[in-house]
C-alpha cells in the first residue's frame, strides 16, 4: 500500500469516531484515535476595505493535527479525501464547526465554507446546509460558500438549482480562485453569485513590472457592474493592501491582516463573544 493509501485510511478512522457516535449533532470536534490525531478548523480574517478595514467575517480552513506527520493543511489531504469518497464527511463536519463558531461572533460577520466540487453534486446538499444552520442557529445570510470554477464548468442542471436553492434561503455564494480557471466569463455570470474572490496570483503581480492591477481593475469593475462583491485574496503587504482598496475591492484577506489562525488565537470577535 501506498502513502496515500495509508492516510486515506488514516482519516477515515478519524471521520468514523467523530460522525459515528451521536448522529446529527456533535458538541467536541473530532476527537480520534490517539494514533491519528485530529481534525481542526482554521481561520483566516478578512476585512472591508474601507473604515480602517474591519474584520467583516473569516474563512474557515481545515486542518489535520496528525499525531505522527504533525500539522498538515488541506493540499495533503483534501484530494486523498475527494478520492476516497470521504470529502462529504469532513465538508460537512468543518462546515458545522463553521456555523457553530460564527454563532458567537458579532452579528454582521460571516463565515466562509470551502465547498468542493463532489459536495455540490449531491442532490440533497441545500436541505442538508438548511439543516446545519438550523442546528446551529446560524442565520443563512452569515453563511457564505466558497466554489470553485470547477464546480460549475459541468454543464449540471441539478448544480443550478442547488445554488438557486441555497441563494433563496440567503446563504451567500462566492466563486473562490477566480481567474485561474478557463471557464468563460459568460458561463460563469449564468450562475448568480454574491461575491468573486480574486486569486492570489494576481494579487502578487501587483507592484511588478506585469499588468496586474490592469487585471484586477477589470475584474473589479465588472463585478460592480454586476452587483457584485470582491474579495481579493492573498494580500501580504502593506503596498498591496492600499493599491487593492483604491481599485475598489470591497474586502481584503492575506497574511498582511492575519494568517489563518485556531479559534482560540482569534481575538478579533472575541469581545463580542465573552460579552454575550
Ligand atoms: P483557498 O480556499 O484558496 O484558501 C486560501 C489559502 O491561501 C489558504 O491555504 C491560506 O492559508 C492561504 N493564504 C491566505 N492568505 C495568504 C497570503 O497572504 N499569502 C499566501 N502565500 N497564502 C495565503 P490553506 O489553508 O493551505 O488551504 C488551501 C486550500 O485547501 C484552500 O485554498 C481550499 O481550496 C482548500 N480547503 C481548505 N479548507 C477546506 C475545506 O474545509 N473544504 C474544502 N473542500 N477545501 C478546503
Ligand atoms: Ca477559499
Ligand atoms: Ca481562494
Ligand atoms: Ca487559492
Amino acid at each position: 500500500r501506498n502513502a496515500r493509501d495509508i492516510l486515506k485510511n488514516e482519516l477515515r478512522e478519524v471521520l468514523a469516531k467523530g460522525t459515528s457516535s451521536t448522529p446529527g449533532l456533535q458538541s467536541d470536534p473530532i476527537a480520534t484515535k490517539p494514533d491519528f490525531g485530529s481534525l481542526e478548523v482554521y481561520y483566516q480574517t478578512v476585512h472591508r476595505a474601507e473604515g480602517g478595514y474591519p474584520a467583516s467575517g473569516a474563512e474557515a480552513l481545515v486542518r489535520w493535527r496528525h499525531s505522527q506527520r504533525g500539522l498538515l493543511t488541506p493540499a495533503s489531504f483534501i484530494p486523498v479525501a475527494e478520492e476516497g469518497g470521504l470529502i462529504d464527511a469532513l465538508g460537512f463536519w468543518v462546515l458545522r464547526e463553521a456555523c457553530r463558531t460564527a454563532c458567537k461572533w458579532p452579528e454582521h460577520t460571516f463565515v466562509a465554507v470551502n465547498v468542493s466540487p463532489a459536495q455540490l453534486r449531491r442532490p440533497n446538499f441545500a436541505e442538508e446546509v438548511f439543516a446545519v444552520l438550523e442546528e446551529s442557529g446560524l442565520p443563512p445570510s452569515r453563511l457564505e460558500l466558497e466554489l470553485t470554477e470547477s464546480s460549475l464548468i459541468e454543464d449540471n442542471s441539478d448544480v443550478y438549482s442547488v445554488l438557486q436553492s441555497l441563494r433563496s434561503q440567503g446563504i451567500q455564494i462566492s466563486l473562490d480562485d477566480f481567474g485561474t480557471g478557463f471557464s468563460c466569463l459568460s458561463h460563469l455570470m449564468r450562475f448568480d453569485i454574491d461575491r468573486i474572490k480574486i486569486d492570489r496570483s494576481f494579487v502578487s503581480l501587483l507592484g511588478t513590472k506585469a499588468n496586474g492591477a490592469a487585471i484586477i481593475g477589470a475584474i473589479v469593475a465588472l463585478s460592480r457592474n454586476l452587483g457584485i462583491s470582491t474579495t481579493a485574496e492573498g494580500v501580504e503587504t502593506e503596498y498591496q493592501r492600499d493599491f487593492l482598496a483604491a481599485l475598489g475591492c470591497t474586502d481584503l484577506q492575506g497574511y498582511f491582516f492575519s494568517k489563518p489562525v485556531p479559534l482560540r488565537e482569534l481575538d478579533c470577535f472575541r469581545e463580542a463573544e465573552s460579552a454575550a
